[in-house]
């Protein structure tokens, strides 16, 4: 199964991605994730991704796409793969388009995830996540809070708030969303791919959700 998770910053992507990895045993493909290793690695891509990311705008295209059509090839998306956070424009949505073509393949679904957008900055802005990159775990301060302040439940690893879930940045991000993002939802509406799900409520209730509609 080819899933594309879209939706706004905050809007549970990740969240549900790990999730569905579990359920259907795909991998998730997260640019957000790559873009943020190559950061903390301090590679060429890096250095050039992080202005673009502190101010809550989009890296350039070409990065990115190199970036999927690279990670697309692996053998362990041959079964299938969870995109989250790619693609965000509609050259980026063309551009993934013809590699799954040049892989034999195509789109299953596309899962939108509706979050209001005040819930989206205080989602954002209380997010903290499991600095292991094997675990990922995400919280929010008070939503989700760990049993422990600042340690993962699950591995026990330190949690981080990441650079750019502070308020202004995260304006910026909703802002960047709702002019280059945004306008996916009718490219994919056109193909007859859009699963719309409305993305309050629990985790698992929002999970059993996005299940009902793919299947088992
Ligand atoms: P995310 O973790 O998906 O919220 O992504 C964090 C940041 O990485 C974004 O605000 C962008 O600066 C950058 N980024 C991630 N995915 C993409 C993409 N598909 N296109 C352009 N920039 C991206």
């Amino acid at each position: 199964m080819n899933l594309i998770l879209l939706g706004g910053p905050g809007a549970g992507k990740g969240t549900q991605a790990k999730k569905l990895i579990d359920k259907y045993q795909i991998p998730q493909i997260s640019t957000g994730d790559i873009l943020r290793a190559a950061v903390k690695e301090g590679t060429p891509m890096g250095k050039k991704a992080k202005e673009f990311m502190d101010a809550g705008k989009l890296v350039p295209d070409e990065v990115v796409i190199g970036i999927i059509k690279d990670r697309l090839a692996q053998p362990d998306c041959k079964k299938g793969f969870i995109l989250d956070g790619f693609p965000r424009t509609v050259p980026q949505a063309e551009a993934l388009d013809k590699v799954l073509a040049g892989l034999g393949t195509k789109l299953d679904h596309v899962v939108s995830i509706d979050v209001p957008e005040e819930d989206l900055v205080t989602r954002l802005c209380g997010r903290r996540t499991c600095k292991n990159p094997d675990c990922g775990q995400m919280y929010h301060i008070k939503y989700t809070p760990p049993k422990k302040e600042g340690i993962c439940d699950k591995c026990g690893s330190e949690l981080y708030q990441r650079d750019d879930d502070n308020e202004t940045t995260v304006r910026s991000r909703l802002a960047t969303y709702n002019q280059a993002t945004r306008p996916l939802i009718d490219y994919y509406r056109a193909k007859g791919l859009v699963r719309p799900i409305a993305g309050v409520g629990s985790i698992d209730n929002i999970f059993n959700k996005i299940v009902g509609i793919l299947g088992n």
